[in-house]
């Protein structure tokens, strides 16, 4: 992570991008809130002189980003207002029956510009072991809690001996039985999944999912689907989340070699995302039209196990809501 890319000029200079279009990305750069953050070994699947590759896409920020756009808010899934239960405040969120997101930390290992967190004011969250107290407190207290997702921000940000600890606390709450573990990480860092990450994930009695982040198929180079395989031959069931996002997924072939090569290594496609409507990601977002036809293709064309649920998060309902 420390030698992540911070810079969109940079970004731009490494992939050799034409001077008309580096000029378009510097115009938007000044001011920016949420910074650019592009680890080495993301940046590497890229294609250079390519403006228009689908993970350069992802994280590099454009003009659009400062439109406005009708219905796209900063808090676009009511976390940061309504009741305390669905609020990031306490760094633990209980929005759905049985199970509770634990905030674990507010760093990623790459910014992608179409979060929904990316207004979030992580800085305000607090860390260090104190800060689990009381999260855990309120875990303690309920329970018809049987799963706890470590979130963030990215969980394995964290070190292995403050990841150790966190889930040893959690452990200890008895009606705790799985851990779910949402990280981009094995995704743009793939290193991450040490051997020693993979001895503390089943030194654990709570059985542990992990639940990855990859968009498109190019993002799965060989380091990437050796870690996957790493974490699922020591018995991790690892599920993907992706984003539907124009430019970057919003073909039939991509989302089908996508789901072709989760599935080749054992990897499950669980969710296609709808965009949240978060302020400066309108240029982002598929018409759900568009996205209904596309799963509805990889339905004729792949085993059912392959297709993913398309959901969108709407404030208020008891789940997520399959479209
Ligand atoms: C998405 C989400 C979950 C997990 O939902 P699943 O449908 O079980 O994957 C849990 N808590 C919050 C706050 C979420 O946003
Ligand atoms: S890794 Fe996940 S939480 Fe972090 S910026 Fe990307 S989408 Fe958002």
């Amino acid at each position: 992570m420390k030698r992540a890319i911070r810079s969109a000029e940079v970004l731009c200079q490494r992939l050799e991008l034409p001077a008309e279009f580096n000029r378009r990305v510097a115009e938007a750069a000044p001011g920016n809130p949420f910074p650019v953050f592009v680890p080495l070994e993301f940046l590497s699947r890229m294609r250079p002189g390519d403006c228009r590759d689908p993970l350069l896409r992802q994280v590099l920020p454009l003009p659009e980003e400062g439109d406005t756009a009708a219905g796209f808010s900063t808090d676009p899934v009511g976390e940061l207002q309504g009741s305390p239960a669905a609020s990031l405040s306490v760094g633990l969120l209980r929005k759905y029956h049985g199970r509770a997101l634990l905030v674990a930390s507010g760093a990623c290992g790459v910014h992608c510009r179409y979060c929904f967190r990316r207004h979030f004011p992580y800085d305000t969250v607090p860390h260090g072991d104190a800060a689990w107290d009381q999260p855990l407190a309120m875990l303690s207290d309920d329970p018809t809690l049987d799963e706890v997702i470590l979130s963030g921000g990215d969980p394995l940000v964290l070190t292995d001996p403050a990841l150790e600890n966190l889930i040893r606390r959690v452990a200890e709450v008895p009606h705790v039985r799985r851990l779910r573990i949402h990280s981009r990480l094995p995704i743009v860092i793939p290193q991450r999944i040490t051997e020693r990450l993979l001895d503390l994930l089943r030194g654990t009695r709570l059985s542990t999912w992990m639940v990855v982040h990859a968009n498109h198929p190019t993002e799965l180079d060989a380091a990437t689907l050796a870690a996957l395989g790493r974490l699922v031959d020591r018995g991790i069931p690892v599920l993907n989340q992706a984003v539907l996002l124009r430019g970057v997924n919003d073909q039939l072939a991509a989302l089908e070699q996508l789901c072709r090569t989760l599935v080749d290594h054992r990897v499950q496609p669980y969710y296609l995302h709808q965009l949240d409507r978060v302020a400066g990601a309108a240029h982002y977002e598929v018409p759900v039209a568009r996205g209904r036809q596309l799963v509805a293709e990889l339905r004729t064309r792949l085993p059912g196990y392959a297709v993913p649920t398309y959901v969108v998060e709407q404030a208020g309902e008891p789940s997520k809501t399959p479209l």
